[in-house]
């Protein structure tokens, strides 16, 4: 990009690293910027800069939060003894989108990939099994159907079986490999209701 300057060229290889960003979209987004008035742009990198630095796990369910517990595990109306296990935040975010779920959730950041090298330890799996030693009716996984989510399912599955606490799978109504964020809420309730034990 000799024909931008530094700073132009600089700006669009950083917007462009970002996930879903291209090269033209990179160039759209900063002349966006570039013409943005100075204090927007402040706040805009400010924003960023807090987001990043005061976000942190949940001490309960490791979703993203900015406080020591989620505003999910802090609300005492909430089922506490039912827990659904999702990949990650924008999972449940979908299905807090449903106004229908009213236990609570274990983020496990991620799903058990032999083939990229993620194994059982590299997700929030230990500690998921150390929330179950508490008070705990059900625990329902909800990892996508993709070939890594439904391995990971198998293997919470085969983890808790012993333990006596009911694990159930949500049904598979959700499309193969569909991330849980693209899909509507009438199919995920469908398939929190048609969930089949394990
Ligand atoms: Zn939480």
């Amino acid at each position: 990009m000799d024909y931008y300057s530094r700073q132009i060229s600089k700006l669009i290889e950083e917007l462009s690293s970002l996930p879903g960003i291209g090269s033209k979209s990179a160039q759209r987004l900063a002349f966006h910027i570039l013409n943005m008035p100075l204090a927007h742009v402040q706040q805009l990198s400010a924003t960023i800069l807090q987001a990043r630095e005061k976000v942190r796990y949940c001490q309960s369910c490791f979703t993203l939060t900015d406080d020591e517990l989620c505003p999910i595990c802090k609300n005492a109306n909430r089922d506490h003894k039912t827990i659904m296990v999702v990949e990650n935040t924008r999972d449940l975010a979908a299905y807090e989108k449903t106004n229908k779920y009213e236990g609570v959730y274990h983020v496990l950041h991620g799903a058990i990939s032999p083939m990229l090298g993620i194994g059982p330890g590299d997700i929030k799996l230990k500690e998921l099994m150390q929330r179950l030693q508490g008070d705990v009716d059900e625990v329902i996984i909800a990892t996508n159907s993709s070939l890594e989510g439904e391995t990971t399912a198998m293997y919470i599955g085969k983890l808790i079986k012993p333990t006596g606490i009911r694990v159930s799978r949500i049904a598979s109504g959700v499309p193969v490999g569909g991330d849980l964020e693209y899909i509507d809420e009438m199919t995920l309730l469908r398939a929190l209701e048609g969930r089949t034990e394990l």
